[in-house]
């Protein structure tokens, strides 16, 4: 802490003079609370920033730059604050800056599939706005109604959709960003293909606001699919369920949309808390499919291939969603099980790791045994598609808060080592941040972390730049 100063009155007075009175935020813990977590659980992993700065212009965020490194003062660029690895939280201190002014759609580029947007638009709205030109993003998470773009791509969002169109990286072609030295740059643009250098484009994506700020993004748009048809099926357990995740890809030939997953104790709570009336009673396990297409024949014959291969495989029940509000009931099942879970226990960790998709079985026969070594519940659900279960432990009503707070770092161990040793990570979507950093030697070498670590000193030297996140 004592590497850093603190923001002094002078520092105040200079910020609200590059960012005016209303764009500067001070006073008690109080009104700075809701900038001091993200949603990550617990208050381990929560700090308040001592000065909240809103910048509207690039010129002001160069400014806050500068003035940070002349005094020495750690920044956290801040998005929606939905992130789950304490990445937006401020744990030096310091100047939170958030981008919630810079909301705007700059330009939506039929022509060459582009759009180009500030920072703080929400994803969702950008692809409302997309809709009326028959595109769409297609990187986006399942917290689009909430998360902004820039924090999309700083924390390399996937979503629900990522096994057939591939991760939010995928799609952002180019950055304009102010560098932790304070400079505005461009990297890469309007362009589909770019090998000239290191890409540099791909090094921020993923860099969890530690090597610039993002102040304008450039977005690859495809067109909207016209047709979309969701499946929900049920199981007897989740063995039964997952084997058939590659049956659908390779006997079915083709890949879905999404494959999402929940086990009994998600899909009982949730159904329960929606009241829904699908048959969960008997199930143990949930699938949920969806297919999209610009043909409708073709979307229906795929529906009904992933219907017979369900079936056949000893589906309990399949229900076909033929309307948008069927499909969006499916989906309000999935979408609730963490919002579900934290009104079960709010004690819990929300875990993200990412194993092949062969490995999910006996990964979630690992999670139980775990569970059981420390007498505590282990519900899991997630992308079935691509591996990432967002295995969620839970506190055991029964236990001390102290003894949580003992047993969940030797819990995040064991599931992280079991990842790692089934050829996983730690992380597939939610980002290292400070939550996890501590773990990152059980799936990089020193080596790989000194890589990291060179790169950090080169473009920030004066460590300013959301410090203490990824590694120390
Ligand atoms: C219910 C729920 C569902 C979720 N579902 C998914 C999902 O399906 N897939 C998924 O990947 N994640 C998911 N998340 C996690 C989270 O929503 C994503 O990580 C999201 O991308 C974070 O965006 P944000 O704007 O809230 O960023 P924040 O939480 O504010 O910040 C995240 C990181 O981005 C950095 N950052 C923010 N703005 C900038 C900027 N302008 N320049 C540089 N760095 C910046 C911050 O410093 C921080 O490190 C979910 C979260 C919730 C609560």
């Amino acid at each position: 802490l004592d590497r850093y100063n603190r923001v002094t009155e002078d520092v105040v007075r200079e910020l609200k003079k590059i960012c005016g009175p209303r764009g500067v935020l001070t006073g008690g813990s109080k009104s700075l609370h809701i900038y001091s977590h993200d949603q990550v659980a617990g208050k381990t992993y929560a700090r308040a920033p001592e000065v909240v700065v809103k910048p509207s212009t690039n010129e002001e965020i160069v400014s806050i730059i500068k003035l940070a490194n002349r005094h020495r003062i750690p920044v956290t660029p801040r998005g929606a604050g939905s992130g789950l690895s304490g990445g937006a939280v401020p744990i030096y201190g310091g100047i939170c800056l958030s981008v919630e002014r810079m909301n705007r759609i700059l330009e939506i580029d039929r022509e060459n599939l582009m759009a180009v947007v500030e920072p703080g638009v929400v994803t969702n709205k950008l692809d409302a706005a997309l809709r009326e030109y028959g595109l769409f993003f297609a990187g986006y998470p399942m917290s689009e109604e909430f998360c902004f773009i820039a924090g999309n791509v700083a924390e390399n969002a996937g979503g629900g959709k990522a096994i057939k169109y591939g991760v939010t990286g995928k799609y952002i072609t180019g950055l304009e960003l102010v560098t932790p030295l304070g400079d505005l740059l461009q990297l890469g643009g309007k362009r589909f293909k770019d090998v000239t250098g290191y890409d540099l484009v791909s090094l921020m994506i993923g860099s969890e606001g530690t090597l610039g700020v993002f102040t304008k993004i450039f977005v690859r748009l495809l067109p909207r699919p016209l047709h979309r048809i969701t499946l929900l099926a049920l199981f007897e357990d989740m063995e039964t369920a997952i084997a058939l995740v590659p049956i659908i890809m390779t006997q079915g030939r083709l890949i879905p949309t999404s494959i999402e997953f929940m086990d009994q104790l998600c899909l009982h709570a949730t159904c329960k808390q929606l009241k829904e009336t699908i048959a969960y009673e008997p199930a143990g396990a949930l699938l949920l499919f969806e297919v999209d297409g610009k043909d409708e024949n073709q979307v229906r014959r795929d529906a009904t291939t992933i219907q017979q291969l369900c079936e056949e495989h000893l589906a309990q029940k399949v229900y076909v969603a033929e309307t948008e509000e069927e499909s969006e009931r499916f989906w309000r099942i999935r979408k609730q099980v963490p919002w579900v879970l934290k009104r079960i226990n709010p004690a819990q960790s929300l875990e993200d790791i990412v194993v092949p998709i062969a490995r999910i079985p006996s990964m979630m026969e690992t999670l139980m045994q775990i569970g059981e070594k420390y007498d505590v519940l282990i519900p899991c659900f997630g992308h079935a598609g691509d591996g990432n279960l967002h295995a969620t432990p839970l506190k055991n009503p029964e236990h001390s808060g102290e003894h949580w707070e003992r047993i969940l770092p030797e819990i995040l161990g064991d599931i992280y080592r079991a990842a790692a040793e089934a050829g996983g990570t730690i992380s597939g979507e939610h980002g290292i941040g400070h939550k996890r950093k501590g773990y990152m030697e059980l799936v990089m070498s020193k080596t790989q972390i000194e890589m990291m670590r060179s790169i950090k000193r080169v473009l920030d030297p004066n460590n300013i730049m959301n410090p203490g996140k990824i590694f120390d």
